[in-house]
C-alpha cells in the first residue's frame, strides 16, 4: 500500500491543488492528513471541502480546533488569531462540525498519527532530539507520523537498556528512506501550505507499507497568487511574505 501523507495545509488552496496533482501522478492508494487544514491562509472552505472529500484518515490540528472554538484563541500569536477569527466567518456549519469531530491522534495500518507529538498531540513541537526521545514511550507502533512544526524531517530511535538513542534524519526529497523495523520512528512530511524549513516549496511524503520506504516530496507552486489572495481578503500581509522565505 502506498500512502500519501500531508499536513499543515493552512488554507493554502493553490499549494494543496499542486500537491494533490503530484500525489495523483504517484498513484497512491490512500491519503492521510495530519491536521491544520485551516488557519493562516485565504481559502479555508475550499481546502476543507477537498480534504474532507479525499482524505481516508484525517486529524485535527491546533488551528482547526481554534477556528471551531474548541481551544482558546488566546494561546495564539496575534496574526494567527486574526486569521482564525476571519476564517470562522468563512466556514459553513457543516465544515465547522466536521473539523470539531476530527481526532487529534489515531492509528491506521499499524501506524500512529498525531498532529504535534504522540504524548501531546495538540501543542508539542518535535524539533530536537531531546523532545523526540521523550516521546519514545508515547506510542506503541514502529512509526508515528507527526506534523505541526512545518519542517520535513524525522528521527530514528533505539533503546539500549534505559537509554534512548535518537538520530535526526534530514530530508532528502525524492530519496527513499528505509524505515527499518529495528527502531521506532517519528516522521514529519513537512507542510503543504506554509513550510518553515527554509524551502518554500510545498512538502508532502509517501510511505510504502510493504517495502517500508518513506519519501519526502517537494513541489513548487504559485506563491505570488497566494500572496495576492491573502491581501485581497484582508489578512495580514506578512502571511504572504513568509511563504517566499519558507519560514
Ligand atoms: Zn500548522
Amino acid at each position: 500500500m502506498r500512502i500519501a501523507v500531508i499536513s499543515d495545509t493552512h488554507a493554502n488552496l493553490i499549494a494543496l491543488q499542486r500537491v494533490l496533482a503530484a500525489i495523483d501522478d504517484l498513484q497512491t492508494d490512500a491519503l492521510w492528513c495530519l491536521g491544520d487544514i485551516v488557519g493562516y491562509g485565504p481559502h479555508p472552505q475550499a481546502c476543507a471541502d477537498i480534504i474532507r472529500e479525499r482524505a481516508d484518515v484525517c486529524l485535527a490540528g491546533n488551528h482547526d480546533l481554534a477556528v471551531t472554538g474548541k481551544i482558546d484563541l488566546d494561546d495564539f500569536n496575534p496574526v494567527a488569531r486574526e486569521a482564525a477569527l476571519w476564517q470562522r466567518g468563512q466556514l459553513n456549519d457543516e465544515t465547522m462540525q466536521w473539523l470539531a469531530s476530527l481526532p487529534i491522534r489515531t492509528e491506521a495500518e499499524g501506524i500512529t498519527l498525531a498532529h504535534g507529538s504522540p504524548r501531546h498531540p495538540v501543542w508539542e513541537y518535535v524539533m530536537d532530539e531531546e523532545t523526540a526521545g521523550e516521546n519514545y514511550d508515547a506510542f506503541d507502533t514502529p512509526v508515528c507520523l507527526i506534523g505541526h512544526s512545518h519542517r520535513a524531517m524525522g528521527w530514528r530511535m533505539t533503546r539500549a537498556s534505559r537509554h534512548v538513542k535518537v538520530e535526526w534524519i534530514a530530508e532528502e526529497p525524492g530519496v527513499p528512506l528505509m524505515v527499518d523495523a529495528h527502531a521506532k520512528w517519528l516522521l514529519n512530511p513537512g507542510s503543504v501550505g506554509q513550510p518553515r524549513d527554509q524551502d518554500p516549496r510545498a512538502s508532502f511524503a509517501t510511505l510504502e507499507t510493504e517495502s517500508r520506504a518513506w519519501t519526502w516530496h517537494r513541489v513548487e507552486y504559485d506563491i505570488e497568487a497566494v500572496e495576492r489572495a491573502i491581501i485581497d481578503v484582508g489578512l495580514p500581509e506578512m502571511l504572504g511574505r513568509r511563504l517566499y522565505l519558507g519560514w
